[in-house]
């Protein structure tokens, strides 16, 4: 069974084939980017925000010039002229925000001539896989923080640097996203874990594990399916932006289900040396740190015929260990 999760990053990928496929066959195709600001996966309010961007509405330092209203009409972090575009593309911090984030494909600020020309590039690219976000979810969620760490600047003198504007959008993003996924839909409810038979002896064993490191925020994640039918297999993945060891176990958790999915495996043993995420997991427990992976895990359930969490003792977990260890390290 398909899960929320799922069939929404299969939309985003076909939405994103679409789009691609739509220039690719109609290179002088016309299209009202005004309007279709209405159709980014956002939230509400950000849509009106870009909305009031596309029609040089939102009130920058150019807007008071031409309304001769006495406030600077500088950029209060570069002193350029401050324009819609500048704000959200050229400025020298807008530019380092870009350059950090986890997107598919790297935005050319310098292709950015006007705000209209920033929205036709940004509406259509989606956030790396790992964070999850289909076309223009994060790339919106980008512009809104930049529009209101400028605010805070401009009027509270609170400043923040790029990397905290960069999480605060990604977080804002996910969150939104995940919240589409209505949890009171019935067919997408969490299944009772507990109350899942035990798994046979020949139902596939799933070792997870994740390395942290806490000075750059980055984690390896570890996994290894111990098929019955074949002989085990490692799997490993990175992850930027990790918090905390419990988030990182978490994810690490989060990406091996979707690993056993794609492998078509239906039935499953998870085991993982994360007491407290385990203990979270058959208590249907919430934390708000890790709300939004456990909300994922809950989902992920639904593709499987049987599931069942089980805690371990590192000293029986030392493959998935060393494989998580590996990937941390390639990355460092
Ligand atoms: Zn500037």
């Amino acid at each position: 069974m398909a899960t929320g999760d799922y069939s929404a990053k299969s939309g985003y990928k076909a939405q994103f084939e679409l789009l691609l496929f739509e220039e690719a066959e109609n290179p002088t195709i016309s299209i009202d980017w005004s309007a279709n600001v209405w159709d980014i996966k956002t939230s509400e309010k950000i849509k009106v925000f870009l909305w009031n961007a596309l029609q040089d509405a939102l009130p920058v330092g150019e807007q008071f010039a031409v309304r001769n209203i006495p406030l600077s009409i500088r950029c209060s972090r570069c002193n350029e002229e401050e324009t819609v575009s500048h704000l959200l593309f050229t400025c020298p911090y807008s530019r380092k925000v870009w350059k950090l984030a986890p997107l598919a494909t790297s935005i050319d600020v310098d292709r950015v001539k006007n705000t209209s020309a920033g929205m036709k590039i940004i509406r259509r690219i989606p956030s790396l896989p790992l964070v999850g976000l289909g076309p223009g979810t994060l790339t919106a969620s980008i512009c809104w923080n930049l529009w209101i760490v400028r605010n805070q600047l401009t009027f509270q003198k609170r400043d923040f640097s790029p990397e905290e504007t960069l999480s605060k959008a990604i977080r804002e993003a996910r969150e939104w996203s995940l919240a589409q996924i209505s949890p009171i839909n019935p067919k997408l409810r969490p299944p009772s874990i507990n109350q899942d038979p035990p798994p046979s002896t020949d139902v596939p064993c799933m070792y997870t594990d994740a390395a942290w490191n806490a000075s750059i925020g980055c984690a390896g994640l570890g996994w290894i399916i111990d098929d019955t039918t074949s002989s085990s297999s490692s799997y490993s993945a990175t992850a930027i932006f990790v918090k905390s060891p419990l988030f990182a176990e978490t994810l690490a958790m989060r990406r091996a289900m979707t690993s056993a999915i794609d492998k078509g495996i239906t039935s499953l043993l998870i085991l993982s040396d994360s007491q407290i995420l385990i203990k979270l997991l058959n208590t249907r427990g919430r934390k708000l740190e890790i709300a939004g992976l456990l909300n994922d895990i809950y989902l992920l359930s639904n593709a499987f015929n049987a599931i069942q969490f089980k805690f371990i003792p590192t000293e029986y977990n030392d493959r998935a260990d060393s494989v998580a260890k590996q990937a941390l390290y390639i990355m460092s």
